[in-house]
């Protein structure tokens, strides 16, 4: 564990010893297979779910089990990516959906929707933001909810919402679907809802399964229609101003579990190449003994190193309970993309260093860098991907309009 040095608490260390434990064991001898088969996957979803990660960062009042705290929850996103990247999202996907109603203590979709989570048997969840017209606009906090145009009414006492939502993992397979929608665009924040859909109500359909470079079975991602969905009104996460916070909150805490998503891609590539280099030889030394080779794969390593330090850093200050404003506030907002941005800088760098040094090697399918370059590719362009990630780092400085 002293890949996170001074950031990981001493009662964090057996946590992330059984996970690791459980990624080398359960996952790498069969990581190529989960890029061939949903079954493969599941297969993987229900040993972590019997190991307790489907409950990890639920609230104990239903069942869960409480994090330790921000940096070891991402120190385990980047642990789990490690094996799958697509596999960690997926597990770590029932605290993102319900994270907004957990803080908000909505008891009703808590008991009703997230106590099942808390089980041993296996469930999946879904949080729907991207739209068809743009991905980004419902992220970019200068907008203020106004492109969003996912619309709920209230009728009486429950919910009509009308839409589409375009690619959101866990689309099409999960039992509740946390929905952003405007009540109004005109009203900006205060406009902004976040209201759970469980599955099966009137109105919920999907598209056909997306075919993606990566994350191919692990995520299942496709379009939802909306069309005159009705929910009880106490579905909504909170109220006017507050999903607003809250959703902006579960986008700066997912942004940080990235760059973990990100770190733990290109951990495990530095692996293979070290490894691989040992083995290869030319002049009569194995490669990563020659000096060009060896600096390519310290720079590798650096990189790695200073990325894992940005995001533990920023994770502590989450920890540290306001010091650093609101997780969904600007400052942090702006640490957490920007330890995105630089994790997913890093870890392109990372892969593409990696097939240089195996050659034809790195970029076939037996040595495993090709899928994580796959893999990687989404966690760099999802949740605003590097270019309004870039912007948010700058608003956490001054206004960028
Ligand atoms: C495997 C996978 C999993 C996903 N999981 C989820 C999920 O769980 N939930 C969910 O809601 N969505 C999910 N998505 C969708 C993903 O978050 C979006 O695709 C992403 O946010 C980008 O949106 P877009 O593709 O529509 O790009 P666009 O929004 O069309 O962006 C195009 C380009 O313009 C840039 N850009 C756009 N707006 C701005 C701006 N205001 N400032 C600066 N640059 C800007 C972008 O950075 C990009 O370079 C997933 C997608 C995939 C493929």
């Amino acid at each position: 564990m002293e890949r996170y040095g001074t950031f990981l608490p001493e009662e964090s260390k057996a946590l992330l010893t059984s996970v690791r434990n459980f990624v080398d064991r359960e996952i790498m001898p069969v990581r190529m297979q989960l890029d061939e088969s949903r079954e493969a996957c599941e297969e993987v979803i229900g040993k972590l779910v019997k190991l307790g990660m489907q409950r990890y960062g639920l609230s104990p009042k239903y069942g869960g089990t409480p994090i330790g705290s921000t940096v070891e929850y991402t120190a385990v996103c980047e642990e789990l990516a490690r094996g799958d990247s697509g596999i960690a999202t997926e597990m770590t996907c029932p605290e993102w959906l319900f994270g907004p109603a957990m803080r908000a203590r909505n008891k009703i979709v808590l008991e009703k929707f997230m106590q099942p989570f808390c089980s041993d048997e296996r469930h999946t969840a879904c949080l729907a933001l991207s739209e068809p017209a743009g991905g980004c606009n419902g992220e970019d906090p200068s907008q203020h909810g106004s492109a969003l145009r996912t619309i709920a009414r209230l009728e009486g006492d429950e919910w009509v919402i009308n839409g589409t939502k375009r690619w959101p993992g866990g689309a099409s397979v999960a039992e509740i679907y946390g929905v952003l929608c405007t009540t109004d665009p005109s009203q900006g924040d205060e406009g902004v809802a976040l209201i759970y859909v469980p599955d099966g109500t009137p109105g919920l359909t999907f598209g056909k399964p997306e075919n993606k470079m990566g994350m191919r079975y692990s995520d299942v991602n496709a379009d939802i229609y909306l069309d005159n969905v009705r929910v009880p009104k106490e579905y909504r996460a909170s109220g006017p101003g507050e999903d607003w916070k809250l959703f902006r909150a579960a986008l700066s805490f997912g942004r940080l579990c990235s760059a973990a998503f990100a770190i733990g891609n290109a951990q495990a590539v530095l692996e293979i190449v070290i490894d691989y280099t040992a083995n290869r030889f030319y002049k009569g030394k194995a490669v990563r003994e020659h000096s060009l080779q060896a600096a390519m794969i310290a720079d590798m390593a650096i990189g790695i190193e200073s990325a894992r330090a940005y995001y533990l850093s920023v994770a502590s200050m989450f920890d540290a309970k306001g010091a650093f404003g609101d997780p969904g506030g600007q400052y942090l907002a702006g640490k957490a993309t920007g330890a995105k941005v630089y994790a997913c800088d890093v870890t392109e760098m990372v892969c593409n260093r990696a097939m240089e040094l195996m050659g034809a090697y790195g970029y076939c399918k037996e040595y495993h860098v090709e899928k994580y370059l796959r893999d990687f590719k989404i966690i760099q362009l999802w949740e605003g991907g590097g270019q309004l990630g870039r912007l948010e780092a700058a608003m956490s400085y001054y206004p960028v309009p």
